[in-house]
Order: C-alpha cells, then sequence, then structure tokens
C-alpha cells in the first residue's frame, strides 16, 4: 500500500493489486497436450507484456486494468497464460506459471490479488490444477492475503477453490461477451475489501447433474432463469454475488458437474442456504436438459434444402472450445457426397498448411485432410483444390466475443478451394470460431457463403448468430458430443444425471 498526500487534500491510499491469469478448459478425454508450445502460441505473456495484448481484449484481465484506472488502485501484472482448450495442461508449464505467480506477489508484495482462472483447469498430476494453484498460494501468503478470482462459466470447482479464495465470481453469459464485466466486479469486490467495506465470504453447491452443453445457453430456458434469479439474488442485502456454474461434462474428475456460488458480506449461513436453494432448484429442472439432434446426413440434407442463407451447421462433436480435435470430418465429408456448394469448412491442418505453402498460391494441391489427431472425429478425406492464399494467421476481433479476445493467432494458414466454390480453411493451430475474423481476414464473406460449418456448441452464435439465416445444430461424434452417454467416466461423483438415470 502506498499512502501519499496531494497538496490540500487529506491522506489518500492507493493499493497495489496483483493481477494474474492461468486458464486452461481441459478436455480430459483428448490426448492433445496443454504444453508450454500450445500456451506459447497463445498467451504467455509476463509483466507489462500482458498489458499489451490483454488492457483492450473484452476479457477479464482486461477489467482487471480497466478496473485500476476506475477504482484508482495500481495494477503488477505479473502472468497471463492461456491455451486454448486441448487435453490437460502438462505438468512443467503448471509448475512454472504457479511458480511465477507465487514469485510474483512474494517479490511485488502487493495488497492482493485478481486471479483469472477458468476452473476446469486440469493438469497431469492435479485433477483440481485451479484449486491446486490456490492451495499453493496459500502456503506461502498464509490464509488472510486477499485474493478474488474470476470463473469461466463452465468452471468444474469444488469447495477446495472456493475455501482458499476470498471471492469466485463467474460470466454470467455463455457465449461469454461479459467477461470484461466479469473482471470489473471483481476488482470492485476487491477494492471494497481492501478498503474494509465488506468482509466477503461464500459457499458452493454443487448438484449431481450434468447441464447438457447445449442446454446452457444463458439467452434460452431454462439456463436464461437460473441466471435471472442469481441476478435477483443480488439485490438482496448482504448478498455480494452469485454465479450460476453449468459447468463442463468432458472432463473426468470428481468436480465435474455445475456449481453454485454464492458470496455474501459476512454472512455464511446466507450463502450456504441460497447456494443450496439455487442448487435444488437446478435439479429439480434435471428433465427439460435433455438434447436430441439431427445427425449429419440428415442435418445437410436439410441445409442443402434450406433458403434461409446461409445455413450455419453446427458441429457438435468437434467442438474446438470445448477441447476437441479441430480436424473432424463427419461434416464436410457428408457436404461433398450430397454435392454442397458454396460452403466453407475450417480444418486444424497443419501439415497441409505447408504442402499449400510449397506448392503456391493459385497452384493446384491434392491433400488429405482432417481425421489425423485422433480416430474419434471421422476418416482423413483426400481432396482436390487450387490454393487461394497463404496467410500468417493473425486477426483482431473488436467486437465482445466468447473468449474475450482481441488478438487471435490461428498460426499459419491456407485458404484452399475446392469444386463447386466449396472452401477450406486449414489452419496451423486448433482455433475456434469465435469470430468471423477468423474468414474475413481471408477476404472470405460469410454473409455470401450458402454453409457454413463451425466445430463448437453455443459459443459460436455471439459471432454468426447476426448473420446466420438458418443454423442447424448436429449430433456429430467426437470429444465433445452431446450426449454424456457416449463417455466412459471412472472418477466423477456418482450416481450423476442423466448417467446413472
Ligand atoms: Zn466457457
Amino acid at each position: 500500500m502506498v499512502s501519499f498526500r496531494l497538496p490540500g487534500e487529506k491522506l489518500a491510499v492507493k493499493h497495489r493489486i496483483a493481477i494474474a491469469g492461468f486458464m486452461h478448459e481441459s478436455n480430459t478425454f483428448s490426448l492433445v497436450p496443454a504444453d508450454r508450445a500450445a500456451f506459447a502460441a497463445q498467451s504467455l505473456l509476463f509483466g507489462d507484456f500482458l498489458v499489451d495484448e490483454w488492457r483492450d481484449a473484452h476479457h477479464e484481465v482486461g477489467g482487471f486494468l480497466e478496473a485500476a484506472d476506475v477504482e484508482g488502485f495500481d495494477p503488477v501484472p505479473i502472468v497471463m497464460a492461456w491455451a486454448t482448450p486441448s487435453g490437460p495442461v502438462t505438468d512443467d508449464v503448471f509448475e512454472e506459471v504457479t511458480a511465477c505467480i507465487i514469485d510474483g506477489l512474494r517479490s511485488s508484495r502487493p495488497d492482493g490479488l485478481l486471479l483469472a482462472l477458468h476452473g476446469a483447469m486440469v493438469a497431469d498430476s492435479h485433477p483440481h490444477a485451479d484449486a491446486e494453484v490456490l492451495a499453493r498460494l496459500r502456503a506461502v501468503l498464509g490464509p488472510d492475503f486477499p485474493v478474488v478470482v474470476t470463473l469461466d462459466l463452465h468452471g468444474n470447482i469444488s469447495p477446495r477453490l472456493v475455501e482458499r479464495c476470498h471471492a469466485a465470481v463467474a460470466y454470467r453469459t455463455y457465449p461469454h461477451v461479459d467477461q470484461r464485466e466479469c473482471g470489473r466486479r471483481a476488482a470492485r469486490l476487491l477494492v471494497r475489501m481492501l478498503r474494509g467495506e465488506i468482509r466477503p465470504c461464500q459457499a458452493l453447491a454443487k448438484p449431481p447433474l450434468i447441464v447438457n452443453i447445449m442446454c446452457q445457453e444463458t439467452s434460452r430456458h431454462p439456463m436464461r432463469s437460473f441466471l435471472e434469479r442469481a441476478r435477483a439474488l443480488e439485490q438482496r442485502p448482504g448478498v455480494l454475488a452469485a454465479s450460476v456454474l453449468p459447468g463442463f461434462a468432458y472432463a473426468d474428475v470428481p468436480q465435474m458437474g455445475p456449481s453454485i456460488v454464492i458470496v455474501t458480506d459476512g454472512d455464511a449461513e446466507l450463502a450456504r442456504r441460497e447456494a443450496n436453494h439455487l442448487a435444488d432448484e437446478l435439479w429439480q429442472a434435471r428433465d427439460q436438459l435433455a438434447v436430441h439432434l439431427p445427425e449429419a446426413p440428415a442435418a445437410v440434407r436439410q441445409a442443402l434444402q434450406s433458403d434461409r442463407l446461409p445455413v450455419v451447421l453446427v458441429d457438435c462433436g468437434d467442438n474446438v472450445g470445448g477441447g476437441s480435435a479441430g480436424d473432424g470430418t463427419v461434416i464436410l465429408g457428408e457436404l461433398l457426397c450430397q454435392g454442397a456448394s458454396n460452403s466453407v469448412v475450417c480444418l486444424f491442418a497443419p501439415s497441409e498448411v505447408r504442402e499449400c505453402a510449397q506448392v503456391g498460391v493459385d497452384r493446384e494441391v491434392r491433400l488429405v485432410v482432417g481425421g489425423k489427431v485422433d480416430r474419434q472425429h471421422g476418416d482423413p478425406i483426400a481432396i482436390t483444390g487450387r490454393v487461394r492464399l497463404v496467410h500468417d494467421g493473425t486477426y483482431i476481433e473488436r467486437e465482445p466475443r466468447h473468449g474475450g479476445r482481441r488478438v487471435n493467432h490461428m498460426g499459419p494458414t491456407a485458404l484452399v478451394e475446392m469444386e463447386n466454390g466449396n472452401l477450406l480453411v486449414l489452419t496451423s493451430q486448433r482455433h475456434p470460431p469465435f469470430s468471423l475474423g477468423q474468414l474475413t481476414c481471408l477476404g472470405i464473406q460469410p454473409q455470401q457463403k450458402r454453409i457454413l460449418v463451425v466445430k463448437a456448441a453455443i459459443a459460436y452464435k455471439a459471432a454468426y448468430g447476426p448473420i446466420a439465416g438458418t443454423i442447424i445444430e448436429v449430433d456429430t461424434p467426437g470429444l465433445t458430443a452431446v450426449d454424456p452417454n457416449r463417455f466412459s467416466y471412472r472418477l466423477i461423483r456418482r450416481p450423476m444425471f442423466p448417467i446413472d438415470h
């Protein structure tokens, strides 16, 4: 804390608040590790370098930095580590980033910490890696060091996490378009705490069910009503924050499943009672959480018959933002088989990008694309096309979009045109469809296309919803298949609805 006095003013106190982010959504069914290269390709930024990339982002870290100006504290940026969802985080990265946060706090001795976690991070040796980060912090800094945490709405959290921070607040939207505001809210809580205005305490409740990812969209019933109840709760005296996290089902860990977190001003009983109450209501709504979608052959037929364009085909089983492979070919195969035209499919295909670069623009290529990361997402497909463009794969998104990224890195990228104007976007990084910038930076006008395939569940909607003529959600196989019964869980709590019912 720095005390200073301006001429004619009373003594002012300016707090110093550390800012750090360590975020990963880990799909434990994936064999693709989140290793150091995966973080370095996206965000592994230390100190002031993180400020340059994240200050203007619609992300909680951008919100933390904005709050420094609004609330009048000195930010102490430590690290921002973020990798595309995939299999678990390797131990070396986990140890490096966690040690970096602790060393940064030790050396800068701030008054408190704003920490952006995801809540569904698994490391090789730590099934609840987010809680492990906090446990390590507490072991060094003691139980009283002020820490406020932000969480993704897909966090799978346990008491171990909630007991080790003063307050945890989650996003309120899916697609996540309120991330920056979430950061500002967290910062406001920490500042009020440091000023002695509030004494946050919190409670967690976890009903034993899976909220199907297709039922998690916050503008639709039933999630919408739960979020509205949480907002109403926050109007009650003594309630500081109410978060509803539907959770992330593609993780075989004991804490998998929804979480209700209520933060109150020193009233543990109120927090516990309201958390249990909302958890009960979620449990009562469990029968509204079933999903039935068409498989790829029927979905593509429907798409070809639709005259409300563009048609967005949602490849739910290969949801890159849920840690899937990103090179699934099930829908691409159907499109080619059924004679589609004027479509766009994006695939993770690093070696094919190199082939395209070697062959050169406007030259013909014969490639075997997709189905290479694992055996879960369809077979590789042989295609012939013409290389239209090779691009560095970096683009800027200025609007609030799921994930909150402003600077996006899909790695070196090739655009290949096949017969009938069907386009393949081949990327060197697994890249989720959160921004139309992925297409527009290559000169593609998505509104002019007949069919757009997105490898996602709900998150794509912030970008694609406004331009979609028709949306068809497709039950494709893969590491993010919509039916949880397709997965063999060993470590989750049992019984768990709907698997055991
Ligand atoms: Zn999320």
